[in-house]
């Protein structure tokens, strides 16, 4: 199939927009992921629609982000922010505006990849009342999650009852790290078809300045020792283990040490919560005159930030994949990160960064210390991680796959309709 008859693909993300400005209320990951592609994926020919939920009265209901690429938000429940645990019992109303709209517009979908186990639900429905191949992205798996969470919610076994039933019926899943595919095998089940196909990043953009550079532009004294972590201001997300190892004594013996720690939202917001459980904690240890909170960092700021860092820190307790981590090591900025889930996958100890085990302060701190008091070996460190992305981890790279894969999905169910008679 060429470009010219490359087709109307739908995108959902129900709980992740991806018009929104990243970096907000629980805006991550899955936003990054579902914008990218489905860019990446226009820029090769495929018309593609990206459904979300609207989340606010003053979001338009359409964006376009370029030929060929919109984000459609549609109504589902009230018109205002609601936690992702929140939002299944509007996700019935979804589906019914989706087919709603799909009617209006006169156009048919070819297939459809559904982000995360809402969204899943919504193309299971979609495919009981039409015919149409569906790829699925967990982004994170309730399985492996609710063995490192405190508090289970509520919703935890219908959800764990849809991620089985999506894995067992989908035409293809997309495990984004061979770790992810491990997890959903041993956790979830043995039945259904599984792809490995990563996350990506844009290598031109990430890696794109200097060191000295980015520190001019953002203010920032060339002699410091500057350890950087960026992301939702979740429990999940481990800041507390970082914050704990840089406060050991070994790296507060250091002079001229910075740590950075960007994201967030407002105050108020629920990841206030955990943001001021955090800057308590860097109170408490008297870290606070080496200590920056940035708030929320703006893409055009993003590359700036990971190049100027000395190390980036990726602590958390379960992570599906980390953009956080491929984005710091395209910027060259090495990578020291927990030894789980996909950091397992994009950081590979001693060549691009270091692993510790997850919640371990003492292991933080010293892979820490070893990068900071080497700088020919950060160096080394620093080239690694950029090949490693430069071969593995592109947008457009990983959009060639997932073209890929749908153009032989759309053709396998073209395939089974003409056998049926249909
Ligand atoms: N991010 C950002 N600005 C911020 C905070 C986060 O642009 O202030 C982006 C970050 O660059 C990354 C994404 O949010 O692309 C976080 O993705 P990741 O996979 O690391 O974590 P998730 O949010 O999916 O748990």
């Amino acid at each position: 199939m060429d470009n010219t008859t490359k087709q109307r693909i739908a995108l959902i993300s129900v709980h992740g927009d991806p018009a929104i400005e990243i970096g907000k209320e629980e805006a991550g990951g899955q936003n990054v992921y579902v914008r990218n592609v489905g860019e990446a994926l226009a820029r090769l020919g495929w018309h593609v629609d990206m459904f979300t939920r609207k989340a606010s009265a003053d979001d338009p209901a359409i964006v376009e982000h370029g030929p060929r690429c919109r984000t459609i938000r549609l109504k589902a429940g009230p018109e205002e922010f609601v936690p992702r645990d929140n939002i299944f019992g509007y996700a019935g109303e979804f589906v019914e505006n989706l087919l709603e709209f799909q009617q209006q517009e006169g156009v048919k979908y070819s297939l459809v990849h559904t982000n995360y186990w809402i969204s899943s639900w919504v193309g299971m429905q979609w495919k009981k009342r039409q015919s149409i191949p569906q790829v699925h992205t967990y982004h994170s798996l309730g399985a492996v999650k609710y063995t490192s969470v405190e508090t289970i919610p509520m919703i935890a076994s219908t959800r764990l009852e849809i991620e089985k039933t999506v894995l067992e019926t989908a035409e293809r899943i997309v495990a984004t790290s061979p770790q992810e595919q491990d997890h959903m095998r041993s956790l979830v089940s043995t039945k259904g078809n599984i792809d490995i196909i990563p996350c990506g990043t844009d290598i031109r953009r990430f890696g794109s300045i200097d060191r000295l550079a980015a520190r001019q532009e953002l203010g920032l004294n060339p002699d410091e020792k500057i350890v950087f972590y960026v992301g939702r201001f979740d429990p999940r997300k481990g800041i507390e283990t970082l914050v704990r190892a840089m406060g050991r004594s070994q790296l507060r013996g250091k002079a001229n040490l910075r740590l950075i720690i960007g994201g967030g939202s407002r105050p108020g917001q629920t990841d206030g919560i955990e943001r001021e459980r955090i800057e308590a904690i860097v109170a408490e240890l008297g870290m606070t005159d080496f200590t920056t909170f940035t708030g929320r960092i703006s893409d055009e700021l993003l590359p700036a930030y990971y190049t100027a860092a000395d190390v980036c820190v990726v602590p958390s307790h379960y992570e599906p994949f980390g953009l956080v981590a491929i984005e710091a090591m395209a910027c060259g900025t090495p990578v020291v990160a927990s030894d789980v889930g996909g950091l397992q996958f994009t950081v590979v100890p001693e060549e691009t960064g270091l692993l510790a085990p997850p919640k371990d302060e003492v292991a933080f701190g010293i892979a820490i210390d070893r990068i900071l008091s080497n700088p020919d070996w950060r160096s080394q460190l620093s080239r690694g991680a950029r090949l490693r992305v430069e071969q593995k981890f592109s947008w457009d790279g990983v959009a060639n796959q997932l073209s890929e894969l749908y153009i032989k999905l759309i053709h396998n169910s073209a395939k089974v309709l003409v056998k049926a008679g249909i």
